[in-house]
């Protein structure tokens, strides 16, 4: 069979059997090998990976009050469901060595909010958090942890995968990130209990009854037996979209290392990133928006990083723990492109444009 020709198969057995219901093989199969795969006991299949986030804190017990420590650099869909348990966010910097959240701002928050609830740590473009330090300072204050690996499945931080090192795990499935199922999340924990119980929620939490019986919030959150097929068959090209996304940074970094206004995201000795987006600084007077249009006058698209959370006009008014760090991330930084289906000939454009704008600033 083709590499890529795994998802039809699994859709048609879908079909097949006649199992295009939230319950069957698909969904069964795509949680059992998704465990497998990143070394963790249970997982659950959800709609989404923000559902998957919602359903951890929910899974933890956070309510109503509750306050959630959060990375300020990230997507909303980090943050937004702790708005949906009514919970209270308090945005954490990020630093400069993983550009994920700073285990001395956390330190700083636990001293300021030694109540909180539960602490989400993400893990951004493929990139991994500093999971030694902020494990230890939350297992100090035996606060439970969420990791946020929706954009690094597939990601390890010293022989483990991301998403398998605190509590609990998210991964999303959006068309976007790098492996897609159209759409999807992903819940893993050691935890089956609790597991066993988000698969309860997320199916209108019907009790075990003939008739409907409800003694709980229900949640329409689990994934279809058809995406389930996709996102099987997306397992299978997991190795290589890494891979790739890892020779589109070396490129990059072969390409562009001689402009020392420009610098690369870090990729520390001890981790091994999915490389989901190859990111770079801009440092002196050359802003993101230059290059970001100079690509998009040939039609190639980039982006801005994250905006933070804590600059966020419905975030404003939360706490915010830290310095400038997230904000000159996102005062520098771009999004080069990543796409796997790129060729030699796409990156070397997309090198040449960016240096002919770098150097027309160093001749000004
Ligand atoms: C994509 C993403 C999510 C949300 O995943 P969805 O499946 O789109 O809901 C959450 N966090 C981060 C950091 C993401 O990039």
């Amino acid at each position: 069979m083709s590499e890529e020709g795994y998802e039809l198969a699994y859709i048609q057995e879908a079909f097949r059997t006649n199992w295009i219901s939230p319950n069957g093989e698909n969904v069964d199969e795509f949680e059992k090998q998704l465990a497998w795969r990143v070394g963790s006991n249970a997982a659950a299949a959800l709609s989404s990976g923000t559902a998957a986030i919602h359903m951890a804190l929910k899974a933890i017990g956070v309510e109503k009050g509750d306050i959630v420590f959060c990375p300020t650099f990230t997507f909303s869909a980090t943050a937004n469901p702790i708005i949906y348990q009514q919970a209270i966010p308090v945005f954490i910097d990020s630093d400069e060595d993983t550009w994920n959240m700073s285990p001395e701002a956390l330190e700083e928050a636990f001293r300021r909010y030694p109540n909180v609830k539960a602490v989400l740590v993400v893990h951004l473009y493929g990139l991994c958090a500093n999971m030694d330090a902020i494990m230890e300072i939350c297992r100090q204050y035996r606060v439970p942890v969420i990791e946020d690996a929706a954009e690094s499945l597939g990601s390890l931080y010293k022989g483990r995968y991301t998403g398998t090192i605190g509590d609990y795990g998210i991964y999303s499935f959006n068309g976007n990130k790098i492996i897609t199922a159209s759409g999807g999340g992903m819940l893993v924990s050691n935890n089956e209990e609790r597991i066993a119980k988000v698969k309860f929620w997320s199916t209108q939490s019907r009790d075990p009854a003939r008739y409907y019986e409800h003694s709980e919030l229900g949640y329409n959150y689990r994934m279809s037996n058809i995406v389930a097929g996709i996102g099987r068959g997306q397992l299978h090209v997991l190795e290589k979209r890494i891979e790739k996304k890892k020779y589109i940074f070396e490129f990059y970094k072969k390409e562009l290392s001689d402009l020392n206004c420009l610098a690369f995201m870090p990729v520390d000795e001890w981790t091994k990133p999915n490389y989901w987006l190859s990111v770079v600084l801009l440092k002196g007077t050359i802003s993101p928006l230059e290059i970001i249009e100079a690509l998009e006058e040939e039609n190639i698209e980039s982006r801005h990083v994250w905006k933070p959370m804590h600059l966020q006009p419905y975030f404003k008014n939360y706490d915010f723990i830290g310095k400038d760090v997230a904000e000159n991330l996102f005062a520098h930084g771009v999004c080069l492109p990543s796409d796997t289906k790129m060729i030699d000939k796409d990156l070397e454009k997309i090198a040449a444009i960016i240096k002919k704008v770098v150097n027309s600033h160093a001749a000004i």
